[in-house]
């Protein structure tokens, strides 16, 4: 695997690549990996000629009182996580090489970012498209991969390809979870062992939106609160918020239609970590 440590690095691999008229696959990653990136390297390899990964924690998708400082970062074991799945291509751009001094230009995909984790971190998703925005100028992939573990982040990012006519193809992968059904996180390291065990609960309590749905139920409040019931019933969840949106179009719907897919949403603290997880049900 080539490590790309500047942009510098990256433009010249990259011309490489143009001249062997290679297709470059792209997972934009903040690194500390699990198998749930690797499953999208994974998917990056089959349609690639060339997988390149990006690690870089994004300062522009905190806010103040978040965890950029703390996030964890473990640099050798990703490189040997990523060499195992044979990706071609590591690019590990410094500050400076996204945001350059005087930086000034941001996007902001306006209504999608506005609700559900929107709302819960009001600057995130306009540093995520704005860093995203970033690395496909400078990597020029044909297609990326992004997972649906962020179902509204990965729904921005189609939103935005579509709205700034980037010839990019957007892939969305699987969630990978845990054997308990724990959606993979980075995050997941600052769970104690026990609240690793609580947290199931999230996934448990999808499945049971899912069950709901299934048996006919189509009152997506009503069962929204059924399942916050059923989530602050368990030992250490605080739910912050469970939506039933449309998978379409992403917004938040009263009455479930049949033929219709949605996904149950939902964002959950245990002690100090917050967790996002989702499911698509088909109606
Ligand atoms: P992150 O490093 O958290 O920015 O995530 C990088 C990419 O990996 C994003 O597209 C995530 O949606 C995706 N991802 C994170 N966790 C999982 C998971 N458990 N399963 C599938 N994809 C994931």
């Amino acid at each position: 695997m080539i490590i790309l440590n500047s942009k510098k690095a990256l433009c010249d691999y990259r011309n490489s690549l143009e001249k062997k008229g290679a297709r470059v696959g792209f997972v934009p990653t903040m690194g500390f990996l699990h198998e749930g990136h690797l499953s999208l390297v994974r998917i990056a390899k089959e349609n690639a000629d060339a997988a390149i990964v990006s690690i870089f924690v994004n300062p522009t998708q905190f806010a103040p009182n978040e965890d950029l400082e703390k996030y964890p970062r473990d640099i050798h074991r990703d490189i040997t996580l990523l060499e195992e799945v044979y990706c071609d291509a590591l690019y590990m751009p410094s500050n400076e090489d996204i945001y350059p001094a005087g930086f000034q230009t941001y996007v902001d995909v306006n209504e999608i970012s506005k609700y559900f984790e929107g709302e819960s971190r009001p600057t995130h998703f306009r540093g995520v498209s704005t860093v995203v925005s970033i690395l496909f100028n400078q990597i020029r992939p044909h297609f990326s991969v992004f997972g649906q573990k962020d179902a509204q982040q990965a729904r921005l990012i189609q939103q935005m390809v579509k709205d700034l006519s980037m010839n990019i193809d957007v892939i969305v992968a699987p969630i990978v979870r845990e054997k308990n059904g724990l959606a993979m996180s980075s995050r997941n390291k600052y769970l104690t062992i026990k609240e690793r065990e609580d947290a199931s609960i999230i996934y448990r309590t999808l499945l049971e939106g899912a069950e709901l749905i299934k048996q006919g139920w189509d009152n997506a409040p009503e069962i929204c609160q059924i399942l916050i019931n059923h989530m602050k019933g368990a030992e250490g969840a605080k739910p912050e918020y469970i939506k039933i949106v449309d998978q379409v179009n992403f917004s938040e719907t009263g009455k479930l239609q049949k033929g219709s897919n949605y996904i149950i949403l939902a964002a959950c603290r245990f002690g100090f970590t917050r967790l996002i997880d989702n499911l698509i049900v088909e109606n």
